[in-house]
C-alpha cells in the first residue's frame, strides 16, 4: 500500500460527532435513550422507537460479516492502494459498519474473523475507522 492518505470525510453535521471522536482514538455509536437500541450511522431519533439517542464509547471491538478485495481502481488515491479490503463488519454493540481492514493480507481474511478499530487522521479534526485483526 502506499503512503498517500485516504479521502477523508465530507462535512455532514450528524456524522462530526464520529469523526471527531475518531480523531481522539474513539470509536462511538449512538445509543438510544428509553430503549438501548445501539445505532450507527447517526440519526436524529433511534431507529426503534423514536427517542433521543446519545453517543457513548464502544468496544472498538467486531466481527467480520463480510468483505471483497478490490485489485483494481481507476481514480486516484485508490488506485495506489490496491489491493485493500473493503469489508462489513459487525459491531459488539450491534451496528454493522462498512470499513477497511488493514495490517492483513487481503487472501487471509475470513467471513467470523474477530478485529478490533484503528483509527487513521485524515485532515486535523477527523479520523477514519478502519479494522484489524485483533492482537490478543
Ligand atoms: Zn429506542
Amino acid at each position: 500500500m502506499s503512503e498517500k492518505p485516504r479521502p477523508g470525510p465530507p462535512p455532514d453535521p450528524e456524522l462530526g460527532p464520529y469523526y471527531a471522536a475518531a480523531a481522539q482514538g474513539r470509536l462511538v455509536v449512538q445509543r438510544c435513550d428509553a430503549c438501548g437500541h445501539a445505532q450507527l450511522y447517526p440519526r436524529l431519533h433511534c431507529t426503534r422507537c423514536r427517542s433521543t439517542v446519545q453517543w457513548e464509547d464502544a468496544s472498538g471491538l467486531a466481527t467480520v460479516y463480510s468483505f471483497t478485495v478490490i485489485r483494481q481502481h481507476f481514480s486516484r488515491p485508490f488506485r495506489d492502494m490496491v489491493p485493500y479490503v473493503v469489508a462489513l463488519v459487525d459491531l459488539d454493540e450491534g451496528p454493522r459498519l462498512m470499513t477497511n481492514l488493514v495490517e492483513v493480507e487481503p487472501d487471509d481474511v475470513r467471513v467470523g474473523m474477530r478485529v478490533e478499530a484503528r483509527f487513521e487522521p485524515v485532515g486535523e479534526d477527523a479520523a477514519l475507522v478502519l479494522f484489524a485483526p485483533v492482537s490478543r
